[in-house]
């Protein structure tokens, strides 16, 4: 990472080698973080960056803070604000991937979540491909289950329960898959280990409901309405039995880094056809033009630098 940039670090913006915590954080310590990841798109023709659905990102935020008993004297107009200065401050005229934080900042021993104290900070680094394989990727059912909402709550981004989806994508790759699917405490898919999952049947689109131990992802509500209004396709917010992905007549999983990748195996079975199949074909380029601002039905989206 290039450490000359800049980032948000206890109230100001800071060269990105001086924003360091404490080995003795409590965050850092007990996982007591909650975080985003937000892309900014660079858009060629208008030499402009645009940051897609920032707002949406911090209420994200401030909401999985909320849930964790962190508040910051931010809301999320303010934040948004603060990306913008942070993204015009290095002058990034790339794709970027932005990863803000809420932890909580005391140092020394004792696990809760009362009487600390909650900062926020937040970095930029240049873009990389997530999943390499994103119009082919082979996935299976991870051995691993999810967090359940009683357990860690699933649908908001505590960075202590992404150990769970560590050892989900570690074994997945280490058995020559590009991800896994994964299932909840009750059996059903809820998500890969950080991309939502969809699957296409008769036409119809279905992906599970936010009471499955999923990840209120972003990039899966910006595809159901992009699905709705831009393809005209039935979405259906419904639990989905394992055995249904090996039925599927298309897959696909969405996310923030990865955006849209097509699923055409599923431990070794081919989905549909074997190849990517329409919908996800349609949906990848609609999404790709919207993220870019080159789809003024979405322009509220896009937040210019
Ligand atoms: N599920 C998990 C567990 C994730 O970490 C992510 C990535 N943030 C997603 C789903 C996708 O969410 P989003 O579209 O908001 O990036």
């Amino acid at each position: 990472m290039d450490l000359t940039k800049h980032a948000f670090f206890e109230g100001k913006t800071v060269p990105l080698s001086e924003a360091r915590i404490s080995i003795a954080t409590h965050g850092f310590l007990y996982g007591t973080a909650v975080f985003g990841g937000m892309r900014a798109y660079w858009n060629e023709e208008k030499q402009r960056l645009f940051v897609f659905r920032p707002y949406d990102h911090f209420h994200r935020l401030l909401n999985s803070g909320k849930m964790m008993t962190m508040s910051v004297p931010y809301d999320e107009e303010g934040l948004t604000e603060l990306t913008v200065d942070l993204l015009r401050t290095d002058n990034w005229r790339r794709d970027v991937y932005l990863r803000p934080t809420i932890y909580k900042a005391d140092m020394g021993i004792g696990v809760r979540l009362h009487e600390l104290k909650d900062e926020f900070c937040m970095f930029v680094m240049a873009y990389e491909p997530y999943v390499k394989n994103d119009t082919n990727a082979h996935v299976t059912v991870s051995s691993w289950r999810r967090i359940d909402d009683n357990v860690i709550p699933a649908r908001g981004k505590v960075a202590g329960a992404y150990a769970n989806s560590a050892l989900i994508k570690t074994d997945a790759n280490r058995a020559g898959f590009d991800e896994a699917l994964v299932l909840d405490q009750n059996g059903h898919i809820s998500e890969g280990s950080a991309m939502n999952i969809f699957m296409a049947r008769e036409g119809v689109l279905i992906t599970p409901p936010v009471t499955d131990n999923i990840l209120e992802g972003i990039t899966r509500r910006s595809v159901i309405e992009v699905a709705r209004k831009e393809l005209g396709l039935d979405v259906v917010e419904r639990s989905i039995d394992r055995t249904e992905v090996y039925m599927a007549d298309e897959l696909f999983m969405t996310g923030t880094a990865a955006q849209v990748v097509a699923v055409t195996k599923v431990d070794h079975r081919p989905v549909g056809g074997g190849s990517m199949g329409p919908i996800t074909t349609k949906l990848r380029a609609a999404y790709e033009d919207i993220v870019r601002g080159k789809n003024p039905r979405f322009a509220n989206w896009n937040v210019e630098v």
